[in-house]
């Protein structure tokens, strides 16, 4: 029997896989439709996040929030919003390497079961971990990249949006132009014929996009 999205973030409350167990207040599995064409992905939660359970509900939330309505034109719960790591770490330092090992399968489960087309990754942890690239995110934006089967849009964090200057930035008009890149990606894949697998949309690909590795193939 197929396991539904909501079983496991049941089964994820519970988790004591890592140390961040110790200092959460609770896990922050993810939240939106878990139908939804449109995944995004950040890094861990934050001290907000770790309070209310939901990902992205700080200022970096809100401008999330708002890219969603005045680009894509989706509310919040059309799309399905989560991150790599699913507890806070302390003081938001960086994640270790048995955190990021430990969190890996619940990321696994809710892409295989959400099956989105598009995954948009926020800002440079998120971007590297899922394209298992060294590139940074200055790199890797402004692309669409084919990644099993479905496209990844990596953009900025929005954190970084706001600490860099906001709406005044230039990052802020290349944030806002990954968004456009993701919409117009959705509008091709509407217009394609059902894809094979791992096939590439068209207009958005590079042809140079970093090669996944067959053991993170196999993951998804
Ligand atoms: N930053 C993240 O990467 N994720 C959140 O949920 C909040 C802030």
């Amino acid at each position: 029997m197929t396991r539904a999205l909501a079983d496991v973030a049941i089964e994820a409350a519970d988790c004591t896989k890592c140390r961040l167990a110790e200092g959460r207040t609770q896990v922050v599995f993810g939240v939106g439709n878990a139908d939804a064409d449109v995944m995004f992905i950040g890094e861990a939660p934050g001290f907000h996040e770790d309070k209310q359970g939901e990902p992205f509900v700080g200022a970096a939330g809100q401008l999330l929030t708002r890219m969603l309505d005045e680009v894509l034109g989706v509310a919040r719960q059309d799309v399905y919003i989560a991150n790599v790591i699913k507890c806070r770490p302390p003081g938001n330092r960086d994640p270790q390497e048995e955190e990021i090992e430990s969190c890996t399968p619940w990321l696994v489960e809710q892409v295989s079961l959400i099956q989105p087309r598009v995954i948009v990754t926020l800002g440079n942890f998120a971007t590297k971990f899922v394209l298992q690239t060294a590139q940074g995110i200055t790199r890797m934006r402004g692309r669409a990249y084919p990644w099993h089967g479905r496209t990844v849009v990596p953009t900025f964090h929005p954190a970084a949006i706001l600490r860099g200057g906001g709406e005044s930035s230039r990052q802020f008009l290349e944030f806002r132009d990954d968004f456009e890149l993701v919409r117009e990606t959705l509008a091709t894949l509407d217009r394609a014929p059902a894809p094979e697998p791992a096939a590439a949309p068209e207009p958005v690909i590079v042809p140079d996009a970093e090669p996944v590795p067959e053991e993170q193939l196999e993951l998804f």
